[in-house]
């Protein structure tokens, strides 16, 4: 059986950034990752085919910003920072009766005004996305705007989401552009913490069965493989954590099953520039009741040749191709005149208010452990979130 100083369960930014701290402490590292590459949400599809190279569409995350300082500072241990690339000012548009409209022009501006004083009074903390919202631009804006603005940043019905779990205030670095992406895409990142020296990333293997005894860990892999180690952490989603750890740690495994998650399928598509007539937009916002949440577009970094586009669609009984009709009808394109068509998917959770509640009481079961939690479940979704959260959990570890 291989052994080695820890074992990390899922090669996301959560997982990879966790690795990353304990490669440097001088930690032998194997991430075990289920599909076939490192990464997971941070997936930019490159594109291999003749006339096309070159060109990259993300199918998850898009953008970093220079409040990241976690990860710049990751990325500059792996001396990618030079790969760092502006992000071209575009805007959103909202899409009202598939029209593309500019945000402001849906607000209505007498009920933002006697709403915004609110701002000085109502709490963000321990007030759901709808009811903080609500109070500070109206009801009327809310359902209108703001909520399927917020469906597109979580990439699901975001009214029951906690309000302080998004748009957190980060120092920020002046040396650094403030909004960015890298040349080949955000993958560039994982791709270069999964080269790191002294991390193993096993891909296409999946994590089916852990065991803690004796003072280590074994994971046993679908593929009939099994690994050992001292330490082991799982970055997945909260509900494959939960189904891991339910024999060997059932009390945190109880906890975690209580964290939902949902499914987002993203659709994204790349089409020669002429065939293209709606302006260049960053993203699109559809109305709440619309079948996707977003469209996020890669004009913010321009190919002289094509154009990009990723649908992210909630689950339901649209089929494949009832989603790609809507693309071309968005798009004002033939289904021919897509180019290629590349589908992904990801599990993204689906948090409530009193959720840090939770997670103190996991970390309170899990302190003095050799286990190590991490993921986009704990103080937020974004990436630097991720790295934070993996930071706090190799300092946990480094103290033991
Ligand atoms: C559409 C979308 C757009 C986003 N845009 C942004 C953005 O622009 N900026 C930003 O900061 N944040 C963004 N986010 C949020 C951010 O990208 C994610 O929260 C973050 O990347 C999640 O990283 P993670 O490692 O925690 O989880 P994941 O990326 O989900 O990684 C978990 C990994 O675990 C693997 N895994 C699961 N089960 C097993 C198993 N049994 N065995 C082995 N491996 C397993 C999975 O295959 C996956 O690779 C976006 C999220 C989405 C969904």
């Amino acid at each position: 059986m291989e052994r080695y100083d820890i074992i990390i369960i899922g090669a996301g930014i959560s997982g990879l950034s966790l690795a990353h701290y304990c490669a440097a402490g001088g930690l032998g590292t194997l991430v075990i990752e289920k599909s076939g590459r490192p990464g997971g949400t941070l997936h930019s599809h490159r594109f291999q085919e003749a006339g096309a190279g070159g060109f990259w569409i993300e199918l998850g995350a898009h953008t970093c910003y220079n409040s990241y300082c976690n990860l710049l500072q990751i990325m500059e241990g792996c001396g990618i920072l030079d790969r760092l690339t502006a992000r071209e000012k575009v805007g959103f548009r909202f899409l009202s009766g598939n029209r593309l409209k500019s945000i402001p022009s849906q607000l209505n501006f007498a009920e933002l005004l006697l709403s915004l004083p609110r701002i000085l009074t109502v709490k963000k903390s321990g007030k759901s996305i709808e009811a903080y919202y609500s109070a500070i631009a109206g009801p009327g804006n809310f359902r209108r705007v703001l909520a399927p603005a917020f469906n597109a940043v979580v990439s699901q019905r975001a009214d029951d989401f906690p309000a302080d779990m998004l748009f957190k205030k980060r120092n920020r670095r002046r040396d650094i552009v403030k909004k960015f992406t890298l040349s080949g895409g955000l993958a560039t990142i994982t791709d270069a913490i999964a080269s790191e020296r002294g991390i193993v990333v096993a891909t296409g293997k999946e994590a089916q069965a852990v065991g803690a005894s004796g003072g280590s860990f074994t994971v046993a892999t679908t593929d009939g493989a099994c690994y050992e180690s001292a330490f082991l952490a799982l970055a997945t989603p909260a509900p494959v954590a939960a189904r891991l750890l339910r024999s060997g740690f059932p009390e945190v495994s109880g906890r975690l099953s209580r964290i939902g998650a949902v499914e987002v399928e993203s659709i994204g598509v790349a089409v020669r520039k002429e065939n293209v007539s709606i302006e260049r937009v960053a993203g699109i916002i559809p109305a709440a009741e619309d079948g996707f949440y977003s469209v996020v577009s890669r004009d913010t970094v321009p190919h002289e040749r094509y154009r990009g586009f990723t649908f992210h669609f909630r689950p339901g009984a649209a089929d494949r191709e009832a989603r790609i009709s809507r693309v071309c009808e968005v798009l004002g394109v033939q289904k021919r005149q897509l180019d290629y068509v590349i589908h992904s998917e990801n599990l993204v959770p689906s948090l409530r208010v009193g959720h840090e509640g939770l997670i103190s009481t996991i970390d309170d079961l899990i302190e003095g452990t050799r286990l190590l939690l991490t993921g986009n479940y704990f103080s937020g979704m974004a990436i630097e979130d991720c790295v934070i959260r993996s930071l706090k959990e190799f300092n946990r570890l480094s103290a033991l």
